[in-house]
């Protein structure tokens, strides 16, 4: 059997194209996802995000290489490997970025990227169930719900934003991204909507709609320059005539695959005896995250959701509820609240983002806690920094080498370093000073700046964000054209996070879906009707 599309990766961007392109009766569309179905509860419960982190088998788990700038420590990059990707065991926050990042796109990858099409897409895919306004779809697929049952910490953050001088915002996706709120959720009926389940799952029963699990995609097979099909540990998956395979691995496994099937920096591949199909300097380049510190609080009340005897009843009632109703804390998305701030005043658009927990969180949920706490995360949103995606080896199986390159430019360390001051002075704002005990992190006798930037290199982590590994562009030099199809080869496209041409302010899973979207409304365009 031979496909007209073949799509490997089932995450964010790949479950949209499934939908729109098998949308066409004639046209015969094959996803195939190296992780397993999405069968565990845990990912359904928002809360259960927290669980995640323990579950390997959903997971990716990369790591980067030593980072110079942070003591050399290797950082753990979750990533989900399970149908839905990421967007199985991401934070479900509904954030579409600041108009001047889809600006910035249209000058680097063409019109279609502009501020007004973008947000025509974003309006398409939403069923807002709480914001009825001209900045909200009402009918789309992906609903997005206010929290059924925020944390009164969460609220709490807020009020001590506006004592720290933001602005409270009701709304992010609105007239202005600035200023603090809780967020909108990917949620439906206090459950989990991921990519998957928003727009594979109610269109699985077409015929012409072939999902493959546990099967992972080792190389893009050629005849000359152009794809004939993938290759699996066993067999190849051939295209029909005509057909294209589209890569949504990811931005980490997207660039990865390139490379294992030729297509990259020439000497590179030479060095790992990969046969040069293409040589493409940037494959793997332009790699761009958001670099994260967090303040912690150790707690005076039982207010938070904490690991505690005492929580035991509570967390029963929470899962009876959630079970019951889908309504109670475990729909929880655990980031519930944050904004957007600016470093400093002369900044033209904000450039740091917060999240804040009510709870402890270590080593992204990988070490528990005991007791009732709060974290606050800030991140740099527009960082300068870039890293790279290469080769560890030519073994598919194989974690590609992930140099992040955090902190190198070095405008980016005293952004995080304001950010960090600015998170400290929200928690110490009244609103949340009545209920902190101590400051655990970074601690109240860590005070200089000279200590404070020690701190962020010791303990600065991801906030999931990585893009821009297949940038797509205008220009001769990018991977990609700025409909995805990647140069120097006929028949190939990459369509998620990995495009993106510059990473954009804010959570990435809802411009990774518009992407996918963009670009199969392109290529539906161009393919015949029946
Ligand atoms: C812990 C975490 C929390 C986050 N929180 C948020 C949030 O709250 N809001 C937000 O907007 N964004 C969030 N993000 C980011 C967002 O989820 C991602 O940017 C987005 O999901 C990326 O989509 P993608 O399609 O590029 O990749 P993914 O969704 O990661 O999909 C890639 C898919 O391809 C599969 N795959 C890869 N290689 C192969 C292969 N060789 N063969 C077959 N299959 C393969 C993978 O298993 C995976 O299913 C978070 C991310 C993480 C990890």
């Amino acid at each position: 059997m031979s496909f007209d599309y073949i799509i490997v990766g089932a995450g964010s961007a790949g479950c949209v194209l499934a939908n729109r392109l098998s949308a066409n009766p004639a046209t015969r569309v094959c996803l195939i996802e190296a992780g397993p179905a999405d069968r565990n509860p845990m990912i359904h419960m928002p809360f259960g995000l927290a669980a995640l982190a323990h579950m390997r088998w959903l997971n990716w788990g990369h790591e980067t290489d030593a980072e110079a700038q942070l003591h050399h420590r290797r950082l753990f990059w979750p990533r989900g490997r399970v149908l839905g990707g990421s967007s199985s065991i991401n934070a479900m926050i509904y954030m579409r970025g600041h108009p001047q990042d889809y600006r910035d796109w249209a000058r680097l990858a063409g019109p279609d990227w502009d501020w007004p099409r973008v947000r025509a897409i974003f309006k398409d895919h939403e069923d807002n169930l709480a914001l009825r306004d001209d900045h909200h779809g009402q009918h789309g697929p992906l609903t997005v719900s206010d929290l059924a049952q925020p944390n009164p910490l969460s609220r709490a953050f807020v009020r001590a934003g506006v004592e720290s001088r933001l602005a409270e915002n009701p709304d992010f996706n609105g007239t202005s991204q600035e200023g603090v709120g809780l967020y909108q959720v990917t949620q439906r009926g206090g459950r989990r909507l991921s990519s998957a389940q928003a727009f594979l799952v109610p269109v699985l029963d077409r015929p012409n709609l072939t999902l493959i699990t546990k099967a992972q995609v080792h190389r893009v097979a050629f005849e000359g320059r152009r794809a004939t099909g993938v290759q699996l540990r066993d067999q190849t998956l051939p295209l029909a005539q005509g057909g294209e395979v589209i890569l949504s691995g990811g931005a980490i496994n997207s660039p990865q695959l390139l490379m294992l099937s030729g297509i990259g920096p020439g000497a590179h591949l030479q060095a790992m005896d990969i046969p040069v199909l293409h040589d493409a300097p940037e494959v793997g380049a332009n790699l761009a995250d958001h670099l994260d510190i967090t303040v912690q609080a150790a707690l005076k009340g039982r207010e938070a959701i904490g690991i505690a005897p005492g929580f035991l009843p509570r967390a029963l009632r929470a899962t009876w509820a959630y079970l019951l109703r889908g309504q109670g804390e475990f729909t929880s998305n655990v980031a519930e609240a944050g904004g957007f701030a600016r470093s400093d005043p002369s900044r033209e658009r904000p450039n740091l983002q917060f999240h804040f927990i009510p709870a402890y969180l270590h080593d992204h949920g990988r070490r528990l806690s005991l007791g009732y706490g709060l974290t606050l995360h800030v991140c740099d949103l527009l960082p300068k920094s870039r890293g790279r995606i290469s080769l560890a080896t030519p073994d598919p199986m194989a974690h590609p080498r992930i140099n992040a390159n955090y902190l190198a430019d070095p405008e980016d360390l005293p952004t995080l370093l304001a950010g960090l001051k600015l998170a400290r002075r929200i928690l110490n704002a009244p609103a949340l000073a009545c209920y902190v005990a101590t400051e655990t992190l970074p601690g109240a006798r860590l005070v200089s700046d000279a200590d404070l930037k020690a701190d962020i290199r010791t303990r600065a982590e991801t906030i999931y964000h990585p893009v821009g590994t297949c940038r797509m562009g205008l220009d001769a030099g990018s991977v990609t054209d700025p409909e995805g199809r990647v140069r120097g080869t006929e028949g190939l496209r990459v369509v998620d996070a990995s495009l993106m041409p510059q990473i954009i302010a804010g959570n990435t899973n809802a411009p990774t879906m518009m992407i996918a979207e963009t670009i199969a409304r392109r290529i539906l365009r161009q393919t015949p009707a029946t």
